[in-house]
């Protein structure tokens, strides 16, 4: 369908044109029996169940909400909807500011979209969209192929609180996501520091895009990057960049023999593309199904997602003992005090810690 601005029939009907326009917007859309009334919880997993997007969204928006009410509701929704998730596969995709992610997610998901159905959620972790006031990551506007697809769901990363928070919020977009029907997640997260981590801690293959040249390929040792790829990709192996491209490609191949045989039993590969051209992305796509087959045959794939679900129960201990004690208000007004006695030496950063912990769990009983 041609966009309304490029289509004859629509000319002159213009915000400008002088005429007073109707209102366009589909009045069931506007004003849905949903839109009605606050949701409840079976509202919701009904919704999300049956593939709703406009009930997935706010759900999510529900996750993503600091508020006590929506957080208590939410958790109900994961709850029930946990049922009906887990069947997809969760792609990770890493890479440096301009490595150029969103260039490929959008190319990759057409593809995968083309080629096999289904339906792709593209989520994002960047815990630094709190400190930008609005994510990168996961933006609409950056894969403009994608974000038109009607099989396609795009969910920038929520951009409240720590790493840790930023990353649970993402986890449970991918189980709300699975019981909406989406078979495919792709979850980007800027190559830099833990987010890389943490999203690998939620994915079944994980995929650093690199670029040739820029001495990453002794980074990518340094950050444990080796370790945690399933797959390497060179992008931007295109125009006089080709030579290049294959040289580092050949070059994190010999760095990879250096580790040990991954848990997996899988020998991470490393493959040039062009993500602007589209060249390379279906062997990009053959290698991931390749890897889920052999891995749900040598039965990696099930340990690794009990891993990474007994990972999250720690994340989610640790992270609910943090939050209960920060925001304490006895705990955040000795804080400040704490604070300035071990700056100016009086106490020991240890005292001072045991004795807010003490005063905390004394609280607690
Ligand atoms: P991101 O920051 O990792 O999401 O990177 P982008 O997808 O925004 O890409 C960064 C820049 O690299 C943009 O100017 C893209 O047009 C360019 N780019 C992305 N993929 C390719 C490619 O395959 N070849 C070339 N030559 N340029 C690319």
């Amino acid at each position: 369908m041609k966009h309304p601005e490029n289509n004859d029939e629509y000319k002159g009907l213009t915000v400008n044109s002088g005429v007073e326009q109707p209102s366009i917007v589909n009045p069931y859309l506007q004003r849905g029996r949903f839109a009605r009334r606050k949701l409840t919880v079976s509202d919701y997993v009904e919704g999300i169940t049956r593939g709703n997007v406009t009930i997935l969204g706010q759900a999510v928006t529900l996750v993503e909400s600091t508020n006590p009410q929506h957080q208590a509701i939410a958790q109900e929704v994961i709850e029930k909807c946990l049922p009906f998730s887990g069947n997809s596969v969760r792609v990770g995709i890493s890479g440096v500011p301009g490595a150029g992610k969103s260039t490929s997610i959008d190319e990759f998901g057409i593809h995968v979209l083309s080629e096999y159905g289904g339906k792709l959620a593209v989520l994002a972790i960047d815990p630094s969209s709190e400190k930008t006031k609005g994510s990168i990551l996961g933006d609409k506007t950056r894969m403009e192929k994608l974000s038109i697809h009607p099989d396609s769901f795009i969910r920038p990363s929520p951009s409240a609180g720590s790493l840790g928070g930023v990353a649970r919020k993402t986890r449970e977009t991918i189980i709300l996501c699975e019981a909406a029907g989406f078979d495919k997640i792709f979850v980007e997260t800027v190559g830099v520091g833990q987010s890389e981590t943490a999203c690998h801690s939620m994915v079944d293959f994980f995929l650093v895009i690199q670029l040739a040249g820029t001495g990453d390929e002794l980074q990518g040792i340094k950050r444990g990057i080796m370790e945690m790829a399933d797959g390497i990709v060179i992008n931007k192996c295109d125009g006089d960049n080709v030579d290049a491209c294959h040289l580092a490609a050949t070059q994190f191949q010999n760095a990879l023999h250096l580790f040990p045989m991954p848990e997996s039993g899988w020998l991470p590969r490393v493959l040039c593309y062009s993500g602007f051209f589209g060249l390379g992305i279906k062997e990009i796509w053959d290698m991931i199904f390749e890897y889920v087959a052999f891995v749900k045959e040598n039965g990696y794939f099930d340990h690794r997602r009990a891993e990474q679900a007994k990972f999250w129960m720690y994340e989610s201990i640790n992270e609910q003992l943090r939050n209960g004690f920060y925001n304490n208000d006895t705990i955040s007004s000795l804080l400040p005090k704490a604070e300035e006695s071990v700056l100016n030496g009086t106490r020991t950063s240890f005292v001072a810690a045991k004795q807010l912990l003490d005063t905390y769990f004394a609280l607690l009983k």
